[in-house]
């Protein structure tokens, strides 16, 4: 018997319950994955409120995990029995000590990186890549706005962007998360309880404000972050953690400075397994080395038939960097 959380209606965390079930044996083009870590991420509070409904109730969730191959389909050719992987697939149902997984969503993990640091990773650390390689490609110095710095997604990117020799401007919305920030490599942090970020943008960057602004927070910052850019800026819409931007005129575009603005996300950047792997290996190669270091706090790890509390916590604001579920 495997354990796995299950929702049958939208709500709050308390919707979410554990259940145990017999897991059916993997398709051809699938694999069997004994989950040793499960990334928790905002999106997974989305799946379960309804803003992202499932395609059925009732329904598994997460996107994201990592563990042991421990049955191959028959049409499988690039992973086999007793490999360690880490997935992420938009297909739900990751919150499970075993699921199945479509193989092509998978990449082998190399053994340089644990499980924890890949179910920690994965997802978010693949959403960094695509945002500051792919989306638009940040270069050596130049300042950009990313908003929620200290979160799960935000302190990769304060890695990368150092890595990259880019000025990240973080926001943040605590004191504690601004130094966490600033630890993992932003250049500015902006604590929005306290200051404007507008005003903040425009001095930090001497009158110019910013190229591109990646924002992940949506309905409450949609209209600052526009305000934050450059003539022919870019914004970036990536989330929803405050609600999503809804009922936009285009013609704001055209007001602010002639702006382009994109709604990107991952599954669209990472569609062939020739894409995945690209992106996974540079992922890798930053982790494995340790310019991008992934430690989830023991607070933030939290045991499988724990997932309300999870969700709670990250509802709250009150996590920095990724949080985990142990099956
Ligand atoms: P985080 O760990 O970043 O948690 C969300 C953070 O957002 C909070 O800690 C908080 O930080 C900030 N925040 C600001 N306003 C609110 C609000 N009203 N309610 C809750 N939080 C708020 O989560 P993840 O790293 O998992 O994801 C970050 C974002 O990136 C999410 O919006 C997610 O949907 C998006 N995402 C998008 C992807 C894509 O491809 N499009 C892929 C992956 C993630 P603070 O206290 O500092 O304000």
């Amino acid at each position: 018997m495997a354990t796995r959380i299950e929702f049958n209606q939208h709500g709050g965390p308390e919707v979410l319950q554990a259940v145990t079930f017999t897991p059916a044996a993997p398709g051809e083009h699938e694999i069997q994955v004994e989950n040793r870590a499960i990334g928790i991420n905002y999106i997974d509070t989305y799946i379960r409120s309804g803003l992202y409904p499932p395609p059925a109730l009732p329904s598994g969730l997460g996107t994201e995990a990592a563990g042991v191959v421990v049955k191959v389909g028959s049409a499988v050719k690039h992973i086999k029995e007793g490999d360690r992987v880490v997935y992420a697939q938009s297909a739900l149902g990751a919150y499970s000590s075993v699921h199945n997984v479509v193989a092509e969503k998978a990449a082998i993990l190399p053994n340089a990186i644990s499980f924890e640091q890949a179910a920690a990773s994965f997802l978010k650390g693949l959403t960094v890549y695509y945002l500051l390689r792919k989306t638009y490609e940040i270069k050596p110095d130049e300042p950009f706005l990313f908003h929620a710095a200290a979160g799960g997604v935000g302190l990769i990117a304060c890695q990368w962007a150092k890595a990259l020799g880019a000025k990240l401007i973080g926001t943040v919305g605590s004191a504690q998360k601004a130094q966490r920030a600033l630890q993992a490599g932003a250049w500015q942090v902006i604590n929005y309880r306290e200051e404007s970020v507008v005003e903040r943008v425009k001095e930090i960057t001497g009158g110019k404000k910013v190229r591109v602004v990646y924002d992940s927070v949506g309905k409450d910052t949609w209209e600052s972050s526009l305000d934050c850019l450059q003539r022919r800026g870019l914004m970036v819409s990536f989330g929803n953690s405050s609600g999503p931007v809804t009922g936009v005129n285009l013609g704001i575009l055209n007001q602010k400075g002639s702006l382009f603005a994109t709604r990107p996300s991952l599954q669209g950047y990472i569609t062939t397994h020739e894409e995945l792997v690209e992106a996974s290996n540079e992922l890798f190669s930053l982790i494995a080395s340790g310019v991008i270091k992934v430690d989830v706090a023991e607070a933030q790890k939290y045991p499988l038939a724990e997932a309300q509390r999870a969700h709670e916590v990250l509802e709250s604001r009150a996590t920095q960097g990724s949080s985990l579920l142990i099956p």
